[in-house]
């Protein structure tokens, strides 16, 4: 019997959002789930944070966070789907390969969080993200680069001035040794990038060298803003 075949048996594969049957074990999600997630389209949005040049290089993200893949992103985070988390990071590794010098990066880091309901099992949705992806290139995973202290309320309920505050505020942590170190920064969703843009600036003065920014999905450009 095959390890497909047994997984089957144990887990009769149907779609992860809408339940149908599959013919396929995988992908994850029937043909008509697929078909309605959209790509992050257009150039990535230029993250200008309160009037200061980004921090980061270049962001980039594969799907739009937007219709059926909020609830695809939400599953994974919140109900612990293992397998679209997955599926999400083969996505995110398939663009990185070809829009993100890889090859250069030195150090995977997730963006932390310690929501309470955004950590199952010790990890956080961009750690698990992360340790896929540097299983897949072989780098370095350093979860522990960036410690963040507390992270009062959830980003996502917070109006977009309290949600650079807060970022502002609860980044301000200390950032572990980066010297000269390539970082590619890693999170579920991309939002404002305020807290992309704050892990950023302290992996730089930490001593990053650059740092890249790869999430799961990102908000269509205006939205959040
Ligand atoms: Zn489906």
């Amino acid at each position: 019997m095959g390890a497909s075949t047994l997984l089957d048996l144990l887990y009769p594969p149907a779609c992860l959002l809408c339940q149908d049957r599959l013919e396929a074990w995988h992908p994850p999600f029937c043909p008509v789930c697929l078909d309605s997630f959209q790509p992050a389209q257009g150039a990535p949005v230029c993250f200008d944070v309160q009037g200061h040049p980004a921090a980061f290089e270049t962001a980039r993200a594969p799907w739009q966070y937007a219709g059926p893949m909020i609830q695809a992103v939400h599953d994974f985070k919140y109900r612990q789907q293992r397998r679209i988390g997955r599926w999400l990071s083969q996505t995110m590794a398939e663009q990185a390969e070809n829009e993100l010098p890889i090859d250069q990066v030195d150090a995977i880091v997730p963006v932390p969080t310690s929501w309470p309901k955004a950590r199952w099992r010790g990890m956080s949705a961009p750690a698990f993200l992360a340790r896929d992806l540097s299983k897949r290139w072989r780098k370095p995973l350093k979860t522990r680069l960036l410690r963040q202290r507390w992270f009062a309320v959830s980003q996502t309920r917070l109006s977009r001035s309290l949600r650079q505050r807060n970022a502002a505020a609860s980044h301000r942590f200390g950032a572990g040794h980066a010297r000269r170190l390539r970082i590619l920064l890693i999170d579920d969703v991309l939002t404002t990038g305020s807290t992309a843009n704050a892990c950023a600036r302290l992996l730089k003065e930490a001593g990053a060298s650059r740092v890249f920014v790869l999430s799961a999905a990102r908000t269509p450009a205006g939205a959040g803003r």
